[in-house]
């Protein structure tokens, strides 16, 4: 059988055996893909750390039928720091979590399978790195902007998604539809909130920026703001996702029954 390298950041594992585990994983090259870490629960198994949740390694893969197999892991970096913060565990498992439900197995864009690898890489460093709840909270919401631009559902915060003016002051945001509206643009059975004209600046500007670069707003920002933001993208991927896999359960339908 085949063997193949790759680079990949653990996202969760779980037992198949007494003593293997299933590694699910996000890589550079496939995307989402899965593999046995044979071995890791005896004690001196070589693969121990390196298959823990969370770790980025540098990976030789043997291809197998159904399973491919975990034969060498070297850590590329472990982002110890944060495994001892509750607040930055939560918030890295969140991130890894939002892309095991949102990718697809064995994506062939790679373009965006790397994409995808550098930005889970540089948010779990940017968790790991930061001083307090609310540069975390910034991180992940540098995260959630750049991911759903990069999954082809970026959010639209410039121009009304009804009569495509760009509106000033206070606007509407829809968390199911991803968009702003002017306050009289309403439309009916959609349910927005209200974003506030300094609130919609930060979030442009987070939008528009490289997640490695620094904005205007990174150190002014507040818990009180990036927590409500961080709750309105939430609240937006859950729905999006929702729909994302419904829409992929009726394609599987539609050619597959
Ligand atoms: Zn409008």
């Amino acid at each position: 059988m085949q063997n193949y390298s790759t680079d990949a950041i653990n996202i969760k594992t779980y037992p198949i055996s007494e003593y293997d585990n299933i590694v699910v994983m996000f890589s550079k090259d496939m995307g989402l893909i899965r593999g046995v870490a044979k071995g890791v629960k005896r004690p001196k198994s070589k693969l121990g750390a390196a298959s823990q949740a969370l770790v980025a390694n540098s990976l030789v893969m043997s291809q197998r039928r159904n399973l491919d197999i975990i034969k060498e892991a070297s850590a590329i970096n472990s982002f110890n720091k944060l495994r001892y913060d509750l607040d930055k565990l939560t918030m890295a498992i969140y991130t890894a979590e939002t892309i095991n439900t949102f990718c697809v197995s064995e994506n062939i864009d790679n373009d965006q399978n790397e994409a995808i690898y550098n930005l889970l890489y540089k948010t779990l460093d940017n968790i790991q790195n930061a001083q307090n709840k609310t540069q975390i909270l910034l991180a992940e919401i540098k995260f959630q902007l750049a991911f759903m631009n990069l999954s082809g559902f970026g959010i639209e915060l410039r121009r009304c998604l009804k009569c495509s003016k760009e509106p000033k002051g206070t606007v509407l945001f829809s968390t199911e539809t991803g968009g702003i509206a002017c306050v009289d643009c309403a439309i009916d059975n959609v349910s927005y909130v209200k974003l506030h004209e300094k609130i919609r600046e930060f979030l442009i500007a987070l939008n528009e920026t490289p997640v490695d670069v620094k904005t205007k707003y990174d150190d002014i920002v507040n818990e009180k703001v990036t927590n409500s933001c961080f709750n309105l993208l939430k609240k937006y991927i859950e729905i999006t996702s929702n729909k994302k896999s419904k829409a992929f359960k009726v394609m599987e339908e539609t050619y597959v029954g």
